[in-house]
């Protein structure tokens, strides 16, 4: 899986990527990582990718000719066929069934806005999702498009040291994770539940389960109107919860 991203900060881009899980997966080829500075694409003599926007009003606009022939040059590196992201507020808001879905793609190509937005017409042309990494305004699209880059290149085979960690997480099954404890046995004063210290699967299981569903009512309870809930779920729920059958 390939990732490109057309950025006007690309070393932004590379400094958070190139770093931690991430970075050891692009050094052993497991994604690989491709940053196209839109600058290297205008055709203006003094390098300007921005103009201000028709009709007035505050701030600058991102120009489309720049954008295009940096998606063109990427393209044609590109056997298959792709996606083109517009990180944007006002796309639909990324969660981890996207990432899924976009993760069995071969090759997605993140466009990252700055300034006011970007040209619309370039967007109509090339653009095929808008997604947001939520309902608050960044000032450019570069930390939204690694927000996505991780959490997408996370469910490649092979990126994380264990890949059950990638499904045995928040949001598998519309549930928050169980609280996590490691040593020591006791932090001033604060010990790590029985239960895990017990060795007996089975309750350790059902321990889990408990606390996530515990977790994802007080919480999200939204999430568990999707979540796919056993009679054992419903009936601790019942006995934990008040009024949580209203939701
Ligand atoms: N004027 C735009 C609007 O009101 O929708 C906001 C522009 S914002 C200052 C500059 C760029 O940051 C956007 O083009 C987009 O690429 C990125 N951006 C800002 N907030 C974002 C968010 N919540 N999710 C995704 N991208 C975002």
């Amino acid at each position: 899986m390939n990732f490109h991203v057309l950025t006007l900060f690309p070393d932004m881009v590379r400094n958070g990527l190139e770093t931690s899980i991430t970075g050891r997966a692009i050094e052993k080829g497991l994604f690989g990582l491709d940053v196209v500075n839109i600058r290297d694409y205008t055709k203006d003599k003094h390098l300007h990718v921005d103009d201000s926007p028709y009709g007035g009003g505050a701030g600058m606009v991102m120009q489309a000719e720049p954008i295009y022939r940096a998606y063109e040059a990427v393209k044609e590196q590109i056997s298959g066929k792709h996606r083109v992201i517009y990180v944007t507020p006002q796309g639909d808001v990324f969660n981890q069934q996207h990432a899924k879905e976009l993760a069995e793609e071969d090759d997605l190509i993140f466009l990252c806005g700055h300034y006011e937005g970007v040209d619309e017409r370039v967007l109509d042309m090339i653009v095929t999702d808008r997604y947001s990494i939520g309902d608050y305004v960044l000032t450019g699209g570069e930390l939204p498009a690694m927000v996505m880059i991780d959490c997408i290149s996370r469910l490649v085979p092979g990126v994380l040291h264990n890949d059950d960690s990638s499904v045995y997480e928040s949001f598998h099954e519309n549930l928050l994770e169980y609280p996590q404890y490691t040593r020591p046995e006791e932090f001033m004063g604060r010990k790590v539940p029985e239960v895990l210290l017990s060795g007996h699967h089975a309750n350790i299981e059902k321990w889990r389960r408990e606390q996530s569903l515990l977790r994802t009512a007080r919480v999200r309870p939204e999430l568990l109107k999707k979540a796919e809930l056993t009679k054992k779920d419903r009936a601790f729920l019942k006995k934990e919860i008040d009024g949580w059958q209203d939701l």
